[in-house]
């Protein structure tokens, strides 16, 4: 059988490994199980792996037997061996009932696959896979100083993987051969790269870590070019787009919105909002993002944008990740426009337009009517959640698509809802996630960037600590003294929990960025709820206080109304989960304090911690946490304790983050085909496989010369698509 790198895995490895691979790893081809490369390498009598591995990790480890015991078992039949392995450092128990190897002896070595378990305080793996190294068939494999350890699953271990790689390598014919190299040659040269055949032999099969770094190398340049060159294409097509121009018009909504604000614009506000101005005004269709700060000022901007088109006869739509978010949005832009954001309505004036909310959980009747107002272009500003991207939500002529808190989003959302313009509308996207310049060259290379670097000024600035609970019991006890006097002396506060609560087995509400278990705890009590909290708070440290609670389970009606009462004042103290997380704006509020601030992610804590202090008032971010103070969770609360800064924060996002979550649920994992990128350390080789991409693209041929460039490109492209097409 003639192998390609197209061949199904089944028909090479057979249909039970087959089976298992695409199943459980996703690996389909013989050129996925090429780039399913090695998580990291062993070294016979390395140092560190057993004495690193975490109760709950599933791991494969490289060790030697120092002893084995078998006794009868106690209470039945049968008998248990307990075998104890080590690496150099740590040790490691492995136990096996009615055991039958004879080669387990000691000083054999073996490789040792299972879920790490606990037992009387000593890690230990039941009956784990092993393989042992008995010196018989694939001898030579093991004496290899390393010996690659691969992501594996249940049914399919690393060994097996190992073994089936090998196999394609020594594939009959020459694994030369097959491997077709989709990188041009002058690329290659020019960037001191491996072939492609030369760097999958030696990722696989490496000789020195040297070896590995070099395969590596080469490897990440597969995957930034492609992301690249996927990339740029997308700047071109975007640049040979035509919409239409929404120029500025005197006397109009826009002028009344600049009439009504009640604070000067930042001169960073008035710069960006120019900047929108004209590229509004061009048929070229606008593709920006605006990037500044929690609480630089961002709605404002993008509403005058908004206003704009709306006076160029236009329609705008801003989707905003939750619903109350999005009624705040609406609440917010109603009040600035008073009359002119009514037209239609009784006290409204003619000449104004309508501002109108569309949510998933508006009533039938409702949401008929809101979607009448977007088709027939009543509505001039709509303003909603994912219900915006949906089938059957038409517009009469939509013009400019606003997109907040973008990471939120996928590329995949924006595109749902740019496509329902007759032309292609402008486009802006905002964040207040700061991007480190990798990130901006890759999540969101294919847009144009606008920063907010100021502050509204007058603003008092946020102090934050965390409260290790279990170390300090009674900083938490100042904690709510604290909070107790800024609502003496008329502010208001949050307090966030990871939980909703009530429920059996209710999920944290969308704690997204914390990284899972990080600690390898699984014992962890189950996070803190809105609900027992709100009730401790009330009977307790904050009796007395006029609180209330908030969360993803209540109605929308009921959520609008928490929030308005929040927002007028009557409510002193907000009990809530992360539905307060992104954008809501209540100037007067200055105390947050985060429950388990250890469950939830760094960008998450900085976000929460831009709900206070929005006003001129100083405010107060509490982090409070069981975690110990020198624990790396500790030291996360603690970096975030102690820097604003959110440009160094997104830094320590990242490295406490995956890639793939880092790219977004849009591009992450398989899709993106990033694999070994790390955005994080190899600024250098993206900016040049930027640079790579745009020169060739630059060209008139395009990819034409190079189908294996080409090919990639594609594979990217039609992943994506069908993964959209199965979400949608
Ligand atoms: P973000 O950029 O986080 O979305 P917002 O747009 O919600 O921030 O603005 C935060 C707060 O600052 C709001 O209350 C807004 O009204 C206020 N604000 C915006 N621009 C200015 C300004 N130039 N001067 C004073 N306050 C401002
Ligand atoms: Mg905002």
């Amino acid at each position: 059988m003639a192998v390609t790198l197209g061949t199904p895995l089944a028909k090479v490895l057979g249909p039970k490994t087959g089976t298992g691979m695409a199943e459980q790893l996703g690996l389909h081809t013989v050129l996925d199980l090429l780039r399913h490369y090695p998580r990291r390498y062993a070294r016979r009598g390395e140092q560190t792996d057993l004495a690193d591995v975490q109760v709950g990790d599933r791991v494969t480890v490289l060790a030697q037997v120092r002893s084995v015991t078998t006794r009868p078992m106690r209470n039945r039949r049968g008998s248990l061996t307990e075998v104890v392995v080590g690496d150099g450092s740590g040790r490691m128990k492995l136990v096996f009932f009615n055991h039958r190897h004879a080669q387990l002896k000691p000083n054999a070595w073996g490789m040792f696959a299972g879920t790490v378990g606990e037992y009387r305080g000593e890690k230990q793996f039941a009956h784990p896979d092993m393989h042992l190294l008995d010196g018989a068939d694939d001898d030579t494999d093991w004496a290899r100083a390393l010996v690659p350890i691969y992501p594996a699953s249940k049914d399919v271990s690393s060994w097996v993987i190992q073994k089936s790689v090998k196999l394609l390598l020594g594939a009959g014919g020459g694994f030369g051969e097959l491997v077709e190299d989709p990188l041009p040659e002058e690329i290659r040269a020019r960037h001191g790269l491996l072939p492609l055949a030369a760097a999958l032999l030696d990722i696989h099969r490496p000789t020195t870590m040297e070896d590995v770094e070099r395969a590596g190398h080469r490897l990440k340049w597969d995957e930034a070019l492609t992301l690249q060159l996927t990339l740029a294409a997308r700047r071109r097509a975007a640049a040979l787009e035509s919409g239409v121009a929404r120029p500025r018009r005197p006397g109009g909504l826009l002028d009344a919105v600049d009439a009504a604000l009640p604070f000067a614009l930042t001169e960073g506000q008035r710069e960006v909002g120019e900047e929108l101005a004209a590229e509004l005004d061009r048929d070229q269709p606008m593709h920006r993002l605006l990037q500044g700060e929690v609480g630089s000022g961002k709605t404002v901007v993008a509403l005058r944008a908004m206003a704009q088109v709306v006076d160029a006869g236009g329609q705008a739509a801003l989707l905003a990740p939750t619903e109350v978010l999005a009624a705040q949005h609406v609440r917010g832009i109603r009040a600035l426009l008073g009359p002119l954001g009514r037209a239609g309505e009784l006290d409204g004036d003619a000449d104004g337009t309508r501002v109108t909310l569309l949510t998933g959980s508006l009533k039938a009747a409702a949401k008929r009517e809101a979607r009448a107002e977007v088709a027939e272009g009543r509505a001039g500003i709509v303003v909603g959640t994912h219900a915006l991207l949906q089938e059957g939500v038409e517009f009469a002529d939509l013009g400019l698509v606003v997109v907040d808190e973008q990471h939120r989003f996928g590329v995949e959302q924006r595109d749902a809802l740019r496509a329902k313009g007759n032309r292609p509308p402008h486009v802006l996207v905002m964040t207040a996630t700061p991007i480190p310049r990798t990130v901006a060259m890759t999540v969101y290379g294919d847009l144009e960037v606008s920063t907010l670097r100021q502050l509204p000024s007058g603003r008092g600035g946020v102090s934050s600590s965390v409260v290790p609970v279990v170390e300090k019991p009674a900083w938490l006890d100042r904690a709510w003294e604290r909070l107790r006097e800024e609502v003496a002396a008329g502010r208001q506060a949050y307090v966030v929990c990871p939980r909703i609560g009530d429920l059996p087995g209710d999920e944290p509400e969308d704690a997204d960025g914390a990284p899972p278990e990080e600690d390898g705890r699984s014992d962890r009590r189950p996070p803190l709820a809105v609900l027992d909290v709100a009730e401790a708070l009330r009977a307790g440290p904050l009796a007395g206080l006029r609180l209330d609670v908030l969360h993803g389970r209540m109605t929308p009606e009921e959520k609008d109304g928490v929030m308005r009462a929040f927002a007028a004042g009557e409510t002193q103290v907000l009990v809530a989960t992360t539905v307060v997380e992104v954008g809501v704006d209540v100037p007067n509020a200055t105390v947050m304090v985060v429950m388990d601030a250890d469950r939830f992610g760094v960008s998450q804590l900085h976000q929460l911690r831009g709900r206070v202090a929005r006003g001129k008032h100083a405010g107060l971010c509490l982090l409070v946490t069981e975690a110990p103070s020198a624990s790396p969770t500790g030291q996360r609360l603690a970096a975030v304790a102690s820097t604003s800064d959110g440009f160094e924060l997104a830094r320590l996002d990242l490295e406490t983050r995956r890639e793939g979550d880092v790219l977004g649920a849009a591009q992450s994992g398989r899709r993106s085909g990033i694999k070994l990128l790390s955005l994080l350390e190899d600024e250098e080789l993206i900016a040049e496989a930027r640079a790579e991409a745009i020169a060739l693209l630059s060209t008139d041929r395009g990819l034409a010369d190079h189908p294996g460039l080409a090919a990639e490109v594609a594979a990217l492209a039609s992943d994506e698509r069908a993964e959209w097409l199965e979400k949608a």
